[in-house]
């Protein structure tokens, strides 16, 4: 049977094949839909799926699920990696009873906004076997494959993919579920697997992570998947010019010599650790001149380089290292043109339909990045910066930290506010930084529900410890909504739910706050008053600004008061829009014949902020609704 699906899509219907029991993990541009996938089905699915807090907590539910003899996943965004690697680094060390598959996706190009890691390098550090899908069909072979080598080495696998391949669609073969033997929860005691108590202990590990590694070479190299994929391939073509590629390029390459009817041996590279250095180096001894093609960083290019030194065979390699091709971004058809140019010594020539290019321009929409309409993420920043101008500090002089997810939009125009964005958490440490500086004005830090949940409570456990003089700002819309409208531990709209909720005000309490304060985002008057006291507290004072996600609020039906603006009473200042940018407002210029004046359209959710900052009280509710 043949489906359409995405790479995540794919994964997904991988882990349901491979008969996986335990799946865990936190939402993360471009990985969160393999659990969204899922969930959708959960009715139907008779094993545990669920969002975990942050990344380091999903892992340990899924080692914990395979240490017990349950097939396990998880999911995560190469950022994610970072905040699960101290676990997985020992977990990878004791090995596992039954199949463990860390799930990560890479963002070259950076679709999502973060950082573009390369996560191949953990799989290096952390001696775990990794496979790097190049297509969907992959996807879900791979998972397939990923737990089976796992089990059969005894340690956790890492499956990695990029935006590229997680994001678009094509036809996959979905092949036979995977029939296990009913597996009872079992779990061993034995000091010398699972704790780290003795150097003894810890050096055996470390010798049985690397006899693993070994062994996932020695299965993985040859390893060919359901649907007759080789995870390792060379192809020796009559020629001496040769190309080694894995992951995400693999389309577009195949697309390049198709399209310039290119002669060339191949090597492809799915098992990206540990790398085939047999297969590497007999392909070496067949050219002369060698293309990389890899994203991010050259992992496999100095390896490349390694081997051909140590075989003493001399190539000429071009990849990254010699600026052939760039360290950034994703590689388009252009560039990997251009590296093959690089190997033939020769330009490949391409007529461009300039009329269809022109044509695609002006289809393209240009839109800054801001709030969506009645997200409640406006009227907390528009009331911070009141505060701070009531307070008489100028706008550049105060300090606020921002964090992931969609409160940082506030640092675009037209708030400014935040003036930092590093990691999930991170505005209340970088905060506290600040102030031990030495900058005397007062820093704030603003944060999500769900960021707050996944790494904000230990750095305000510690300014309350540290008695840091510091104002936070939690902006709790009640979901994980950046990456797709995920539940967190706060998230109360839930209509079917076996979970419990967890109020930001008690985890605050607990964490020792003693000024605690919830405003609506709605009520700017009020917010400004709760927020300007919070900035002059003394200590730790936490403001909950709490309002659901307005998009969510609107699936769920939620009716405010809509606004329109009275056009006699309107003098066309654009204070309104200059002050909230709410996409709902469209300005009408002066005219022949009339007035310049502002229309509020039917996007308006009736968050009723726009009515606040109106001088002369052109706005006004349109409809009520009790
Ligand atoms: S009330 Fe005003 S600011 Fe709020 S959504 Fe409607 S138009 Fe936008
Ligand atoms: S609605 Fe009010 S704030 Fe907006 S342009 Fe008209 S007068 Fe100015």
């Amino acid at each position: 049977m043949k489906k359409l699906l995405t790479g995540n899509e794919a994964i997904a219907e991988g882990a349901i094949a491979a008969g996986v029991e335990v799946v865990a993990g936190y939402p993360g541009t471009p990985s969160t839909e393999v659990i969204l996938n899922l969930m959708a089905k959960r009715k139907e699915l008779d094993f545990h799926i669920e969002w975990s807090v942050n990344e380091k907590v999903a892992f340990e539910i899924a080692a914990g699920a395979a240490w017990a003899g349950k097939r396990a996943l998880v999911t995560m965004k190469m950022s994610g990696l970072n905040v699960a690697s101290d676990s997985i680094a020992n977990v990878a060390y004791s090995g596992c009873n039954s199949g463990l598959v860390i799930f990560v996706a890479d963002d070259p190009g950076v679709h999502a906004g973060m950082a573009e890691q390369d996560s191949r390098y953990y799989a290096k550090s952390m001696i775990v076997p990794m496979l790097d899908v190049a297509s969907q069909q992959e996807c879900l072979d791979y998972v397939k494959a990923a737990f089976d080598v796992s089990e059969k080495i005894q340690g956790p696998v890492l499956l990695r993919s990029t935006t590229d391949i997680s994001h678009t669609a094509s036809d996959i073969v979905i092949g036979k579920k995977v029939e296990l033997e009913k597996r009872e929860a079992h779990f061993e005691h034995d000091i010398t697997k699972y704790t780290k108590a003795g150097a003894a202990l810890c050096m055996a590990q470390h010798r049985d992570a690397l006899d693993r590694l070994a062994e996932s070479l020695k299965i993985g190299d040859s390893y060919i998947t359901e649907s007759g994929i080789k995870v390792n391939e060379t192809h020796f073509g009559n020629t001496k010019y040769g190309v080694i590629y894995s992951g995400a390029v693999e389309g577009t390459l195949r697309e390049v010599l198709r399209r310039f009817q290119i002669e060339i041996s191949w090597l492809k590279i799915g098992l990206v650790h540990p790398l085939p250095e047999d297969r590497i180096k007999e392909f070496l001894k067949t050219v002369d001149r060698l293309l990389v093609l890899e994203e991010l960083e050259p992992l496999i290019e100095t390896e490349v380089i390694r081997l051909a030194f140590q075989i003493g065979k001399k190539v000429e390699i071009m990849g990254k290292l010699d600026k052939t091709l760039s360290l950034i971004g994703d590689y388009s058809f252009t560039d990997i043109k251009k590296g093959l140019e690089s190997l033939y010594q020769k330009k490949f020539a391409i007529e461009n339909n300039q009329e269809i290019i022109e044509d695609t321009k002006k289809l393209q929409v240009k839109r800054p990045i801001s709030f969506c309409t009645g997200c409640p993420h406006r009227g907390t920043y528009y009331a911070l910066n009141k505060a701070i101008k009531n307070l008489r500090y100028k706008k550049d002089e105060i300090i606020i930290t921002g964090d992931i997810g969609c409160t940082i939009l506030g640092m675009n125009k037209p708030f400014e506010s935040c003036w930092t964005e590093v990691a999930m958490g991170a505005s209340i440490g970088m905060a506290q930084g600040f102030k031990w500086a030495g900058i005397k004005k007062p820093v704030i830090a603003t944060i999500g529900d769900s960021t707050f949940f996944h790494a904000g409570i230990p750095p305000l456990i510690n300014a309350v410890y540290q008695k840091v003089p510091l104002a936070v700002i939690i902006l709790d819309n009640g979901w994980t909504a950046m990456t797709g409208f995920e539940e967190n531990p706060g998230t109360v709209y839930l209509n079917e739910t076996d979970t419990k909720r967890v109020d930001i005000v008690n985890v605050c309490q607990g964490c020792g706050v003693e000024k605690i304060n919830i405003i609506d985002p709605y009520n700017p008057e009020e917010s400004i008053k709760v927020i300007e006291e919070a900035i002059e507290y003394p200590g730790v004072s936490v403001v909950i600004s709490r309002r659901e996600c307005a998009l969510q609020a609107n699936r769920r039906r939620v009716k405010l008061n809509k606004f329109k603006v009275d056009i006699s009473e309107c003098t066309g200042c654009r204070i309104c829009l200059n002050q909230l940018a709410c996409p709902a407002m469209i300005f009408h210029p002066k005219t022949k014949n009339s007035k310049a004046f502002m229309e509020i359209t039917a996007d308006c959710f009736g968050c009723g902020l726009c009515q606040y900052t109106c001088p002369t009280g052109a706005i006004e509710v349109m409809e009520d609704v009790e």
